[in-house]
């Protein structure tokens, strides 16, 4: 009940989430909160199984958020029953090759900023740098200073007055541009509302592979530009993200080889924390399930209820699909078509530490491997049985998936590892699937700053009970190959993508992070976020005490 919620879960609910009335004042309770969200989802099933079912639906829907239970991205929880209705958070637009239509992208991000939703773009069919342009006879100024022009419009809009809008920026390895788009980020504050990442294709990987090269390619014409070592462009990319954490790599091929609708177009990028890779012009909700709330204190999961929240989370990310009021109509239009939902967990690392478990070890995999096959199972099972009462997804015919004689599904996609960033903040527990960061720590956010001690940490203090430095272990004590190995696992139950972060000592060599990025297309993850201790002058968590 809304009763648990922590200090530091109410600071942010007031902050951002509460409805506010126009004197800026709190006019809503965490309880109106859910009870707002629960009806105006569950007025989706009026329209499949009339009032009743969505009364039904509603109890069960404020339940769960009330117990927290299940928590849907930050959009829905701030827009749902209002007048914005906006609740997806993940969206890609397109970005085509001529003046008004780079505008009309910078236009249409600007419109899903301010519903808060997050935007990623593919930079990749610009035409490069000084290549000629017809129409005024002069020469093309490139991705990268295009991407200054929608880094400059989201710097002037706060996300439905809340937060500021974040980008991710892709760009093809094989674009002219490709070195000018990795060194971007060079400059402290430059591009400071982008993620950057590098589209990586398997031809690229083959190269690097065999020491060789690899062409450069005008997407203007598709003309070979020049013949470009993959040892050096790699080598570049590494030693960034080794700087400054930027920019991260995605497996486009991989991403698409495996995406259930490709036979509805190719996926060129992903939102701005990478997770869920996107068709342009569609949108994606997605929602987390908290773990703990599932285990006893021992940390053992109680497998039919989960099997069961599954079910309702699915029933609730596919209402919102439905009552979404979606910003422009070609992303109406495109997220109808697929339906896509992203249904992820937050507390792992809280689970493994009930457990006994450390993160780092097979242990810790064995676990993930289970939840997260269990959890892609009962999602399946969900949306096949929602296929047959409303309907599969209209893109559903003519997809691979229909064509090899599998089951209708209500949705082609169904769930993804969000960062869980203000979702982990408001239920209490560590973020998505990453290990805990600090036992102790001074968050900034939202301009104060948060004392945070672990409460499973405390609660050892309290008692004084011995703390087990093998289990209670941080980000940074945890070797870039287990990261990248748990994210690997994850992977293997999930359909959209994982946001995990790789950390990395401040000492680490640079050539600890070319093999992290090795590693992980090495064991199918479809990208790579690295981040080494104190390469940035502003991080958002800062340790007092991690021990
Ligand atoms: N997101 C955004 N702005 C933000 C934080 C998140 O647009 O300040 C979007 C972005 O697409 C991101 C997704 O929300 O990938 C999920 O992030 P997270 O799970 O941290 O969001 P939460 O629901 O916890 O706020």
């Amino acid at each position: 009940m809304p009763g648990e919620l922590t200090p530091n879960a109410l600071v942010t609910l007031r902050a951002r989430y509460l409805r506010k009335n126009q004197r800026g004042e709190v006019v809503e309770n965490p309880e109106q909160l859910f009870r707002r969200v629960a009806r105006a989802v569950a007025a989706a099933e009026k329209a499949f199984g009339g009032s009743g079912a969505a009364a039904e639906a509603e109890e069960l829907f404020f339940e769960d958020m009330a117990a927290l239970r299940f928590l849907p991205n930050s959009p829905t929880l701030m827009n749902a029953g209002t007048e914005m209705g906006q609740l997806a958070a993940c969206f890609v637009l397109p970005v085509a090759d001529s003046l008004p239509e780079i505008f009309n992208s910078v236009r249409d991000a600007a419109l899903i900023h301010q519903s808060g939703g997050g935007t990623g773009f593919s930079f990749s069919r610009l035409r490069p740098a000084g290549d000629r342009v017809k129409s005024t006879m002069g020469i093309s100024s490139g991705p990268v200073s295009f991407m200054r022009v929608f880094d400059a419009a989201t710097e002037a809009i706060k996300q439905g007055g809340t937060r500021r809008g974040a980008n991710m920026g892709i760009l093809r390895v094989d674009h002219p541009d490709i070195l000018d788009f990795i060194t971007a980020k060079d400059r402290e504050g430059e591009l400071a509302n982008f993620n950057i990442s590098v589209a990586i294709s398997d031809g690229f990987m083959a190269a690097l592979n065999r020491g060789g090269s690899y062409p450069l390619v005008n997407p203007r014409d598709g003309e070979v530009v020049r013949e470009q070592d993959a040892g050096e462009v790699f080598r570049t990319i590494a030693a960034h993200a080794w700087q400054n954490g930027e920019p991260g790599v995605v497996f486009i091929d991989r991403v698409n080889a495996s995406h259930p609708a490709r036979h509805l177009g190719e996926i060129e990028a992903t939102n701005p924390c990478g997770e869920q890779p996107l068709l342009p012009w569609e949108a994606c909700n997605l929602g987390s399930l908290n773990l703990l709330r599932f285990a006893d204190r021992q940390g053992v999961i109680d497998f039919p209820q989960l099997g069961e929240g599954v079910a309702r989370a699915i029933r609730f990310l596919d209402d919102v699909v439905e009552v979404n009021r979606y910003p422009l109509p070609a992303i109406a239009e495109m997220t109808r078509k697929t339906r896509k939902l992203g249904l992820g967990v937050m507390g792992f690392a809280d689970l493994l530490i009930l457990r006994g478990i450390p993160y780092g070890s097979e242990a810790a995999l064995r676990a993930a491997d289970e939840l997260m096959g269990f959890l892609r199972r009962e999602s399946l099972a969900a949306s096949r049985r929602l296929a047959q009462e409303r309907g599969p997804y209209p893109g559903f015919a003519g997809s691979p998936g229909q064509r090899a004689g599998e089951a209708p599904q209500r949705n082609a996609t169904l769930n993804t590892v969000a960062p869980t960033g203000t979702l982990s903040l408001i239920a209490g527990v560590s973020s998505g699937i990453e290990p805990v960061f600090a036992f102790a720590y001074q968050r900034h956010v939202l301009g104060t700053v948060l004392e945070e001690v672990h409460p499973l940490y405390e609660r050892r203090r309290r008692l004084g009970e011995p703390i087990d430095p093998r289990v209670f272990v941080t980000a940074r004590q945890i070797s870039p190959e287990w990261h990248v190995r748990m994210q690997a696992v994850f992977q293997e139950h999930v359909d959209n993508a994982v946001s995990k972060t790789i950390n990395f000592p401040a000492e680490a060599p640079v050539e600890e992070v070319e093999n992290a990025f090795l590693q992980a297309y090495q064991l199918g993850c479809k990208g790579l976020t690295v981040y080494r201790d104190r390469s940035r002058r502003q991080q958002v968590l800062n340790v007092c005490d991690s021990k």
